[in-house]
């Protein structure tokens, strides 16, 4: 299990391989005393490049499909628990119950730009066993997309399971940190729009979501030359088109479908 939060989209192992931004920052409750003469300190040239910003935002991830490993985040509670999963239900009649949990991908990129980063589905970061309109669920969605060691699937057409046999089927799934495809997407909500409607929802007082956009190429021509010529063509940042004081908030790419390794070829 990883520990990048839901809520920190694009928290990843490799963010310094994905064009600066790095958060391998030596700790500083470190205890180990590092001689100051150390040889590696004072006679080895360092190979800086003085053209790039450190303190850069990274690049989100591009919009398209990638192979990735699925890994279980489960839920936080707000006393800091950690679960794998939980009972919740729906806000408005019919009231149903169902089991829901966090899930991610980190993708898989052999050019190692984007390798290691972490992306949360759309909708929250959570997959659940309630059926839709149409009869899906996003567990058995994302079930489906996996086969087993022995190649075998673990979902197969007509077949009739408990919400709670959906659930132990995609934690036992995700225990070997299986292998799909996701297609990914730039989503952008205004930061304060998110939090102010969130705590008008949790209160009871409005049922209603932030304005989003999906999909990089509905976002701003990137002006920056050098990130045009790296083929970054958009730019991540975006003012809130409700409230101008609220200002720019950034993207961060989402998954909007899962695919098997069969539809990645
Ligand atoms: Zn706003």
């Amino acid at each position: 299990m990883s520990s990048n939060a839901p809520w920190l989209p694009s928290a990843g192992a490799a963010t310094e391989t994905a064009g600066g931004g790095g958060n391998g920052e030596p700790s500083h409750e470190s205890q180990v005393i590092v001689d100051p003469n150390d040889p590696r300190l004072t006679s080895e040239p360092l190979d800086v490049a003085v053209d790039k910003d450190a303190y850069a935002q990274p690049v989100p991830l591009p919009d398209r499909v990638w192979r990735a490993k699925l890994k279980l985040e489960g839920i936080k509670r707000d006393n800091g628990e950690r679960v794998d999963f939980e009972a919740a239900q729906t806000n408005k009649t019919p009231i149903l119950p169902y089991y829901h949990t966090g899930i991610s991908a980190s993708i898989i990129d052999p050019t190692g730009a984007f390798d290691g980063i972490t992306v949360y589905p759309a909708f929250g970061g959570r997959v659940s066993t309630l059926l839709r309109r149409d009869k899906s669920s996003t567990v058995a969605t994302v079930l489906s997309k996996l086969t087993r060691a022995d190649g075998k699937p673990y979902v197969t057409l007509g077949m009739r399971l408990s919400q709670q046999d959906w659930i132990h089927l995609l934690l036992q799934a995700l225990a070997g940190e299986p292998e799909c495809g996701v297609e990914t997407q730039w989503e952008w909500t205004c930061a304060v729009c998110t939090k102010e409607l969130t705590d008008l929802r949790n209160a009871g007082k409005s049922d209603k979501y932030p304005v989003s956009i999906r999909g990089m190429n509905r976002f701003p021509a990137q002006q920056d030359k050098q990130k045009r010529a790296a083929g970054i063509l958009y730019d991540p940042e975006m003012q809130c088109q409700v409230n101008k004081a609220h200002a720019f908030s950034r993207a961060f790419p989402k998954i909007v479908r899962f695919l098997s390794l069969a539809e990645l070829k």
